[in-house]
C-alpha cells in the first residue's frame, strides 16, 4: 500500500491514481495526513477494501509524515560514510534530532542557509505506526508503518562547531528534512532490509548504497531507541547515510544556489529539489 499528502489531504495512491480518503470512508479517517498513524491497524484494514482514485500532479505532493511528534536521524550507520566523516564506526547507533519543523515535502526549493556548507544525505527513513517500548528487534518491524525516503541536509559549519557538535541544529534549518513521496508499507518490498539508495546532484550520481550495508538495521534501531523511550505513531527515523557526501571529498564540496537535488529510494521514487 501506498499513501501521500496531496495538498494537504491524506490520499491512497492506486493504479488509478489518487483517492481522497476522508472522502471514500465518508469521514471515518479525517483529511490530516498525520492523524493516520495512530489508527493504522485500522487504516490498513480500511485500505484493503478501497478502490478508485484521479490522475493527480506530483508537483502537489507534500511530506506523508507532515507533524512528527520526534524524529530520530541516526549518524555513521554505513561503514564507508563514518570513515569518510572522519569517525570511527560506532558501537551504538548515534542518535540525534533533525526538529519537526524541518520536514517538508518532495517538491519544491530549499533555502541555502547564509554563510553556511551545506552537504546532501539520502536517507531511507521509517515511519512507525504502532507505540515501540522496549521491543525486540525481532518484532521490531511490526511497529513499523512504512518507508519513505528523506534528505538529512546538513550545514556542516554549525553541525561540527563547539566542543559538543551541534547535529541537532545543524541539520535543522527550514527544510532540511524533505520526505516523500509517499509512503510505501514494508511488504511491498522485495527485501524491506536491503533497499536502493541515490542521491543526484545537478544530474551527477553522487550517493548510491544499500540498506542492506546499514551498520545498525531498522530493527536494531527501534529496539535501541524503544529501550530508552517510547517511539510513537507518526515518529520519523532517518537512518543514516551512504558514502559521497560533499563533506569527504578533496576538495569538499556543497550545494550552491541554482542545484538541483535528486533523492531516490527504490520503490519509493524520487523527491526533487532546488536550493535557492
Ligand atoms: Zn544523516
Amino acid at each position: 500500500m501506498r499513501i501521500a499528502n496531496l495538498d494537504g489531504r491524506l490520499v491512497l495512491l492506486t493504479g488509478s491514481g489518487a483517492l481522497d480518503v476522508a472522502d471514500a470512508s465518508g469521514g471515518l479517517f479525517g483529511a490530516d495526513p498525520q492523524a493516520v498513524y495512530p489508527r493504522w491497524a485500522e487504516f490498513v484494514s480500511w485500505a484493503a477494501t478501497a478502490s478508485g482514485g484521479a490522475p493527480y500532479d506530483p508537483a502537489r505532493l507534500g511530506p506523508p509524515v507532515p507533524a512528527p511528534r520526534q524524529v530520530f536521524a541516526i549518524g555513521m550507520n554505513y561503514h564507508a560514510h563514518a570513515a569518510e566523516s572522519g569517525f570511527e564506526t560506532p558501537d551504538r547507533p548515534t542518535v540525534f534530532t533533525k526538529f519537526p519543523s524541518c520536514v517538508t515535502g518532495p517538491r519544491g526549493s530549499i533555502p541555502l542557509p547564509p554563510g553556511g556548507d551545506t552537504d546532501w544525505e539520502v536517507e531511507l527513513v521509517v515511519v512507525i505506526g504502532a507505540t515501540a517500548r522496549e521491543v525486540k528487534a525481532e518484532d521490531a518491524w511490526n511497529h513499523v508503518a512504512g518507508l519513505t525516503a528523506g534528505q538529512d541536509l546538513s550545514e556542516r559549519i554549525g553541525q561540527l562547531a563547539g566542543p559538543a557538535p551541534q547535529f541537532s541544529l545543524g541539520k535543522s534549518h527550514p527544510g532540511f528534512g524533505p520526505i516523500g513521496p509517499c509512503l510505501v508499507t514494508p511488504d511491498e518490498f522485495d527485501d524491506a532490509d536491503d533497499i536502493e539508495v541515490s542521491c543526484y546532484v545537478n544530474g551527477e550520481r553522487v550517493q548510491s548504497g544499500r540498506t542492506g550495508d546499514l551498520v545498525f538495521p531498522v530493527a536494531a534501531l527501534i529496539a535501541e531507541l524503544s529501550a530508552t523511550l517510547p517511539l510513537l505513531p507518526g515518529d520519523l527515523i532517518f537512518t543514516g547515510t551512504p558514502e559521497g557526501v560533499g563533506l569527504g571529498r578533496t576538495p569538499p564540496r556543497y550545494l550552491a544556489p541554482g542545484d538541483e537535488l535528486v533523492t531516490g529510494v527504490a520503490g519509493v521514487g524520487e523527491m526533487r529539489h532546488r536550493l535557492i
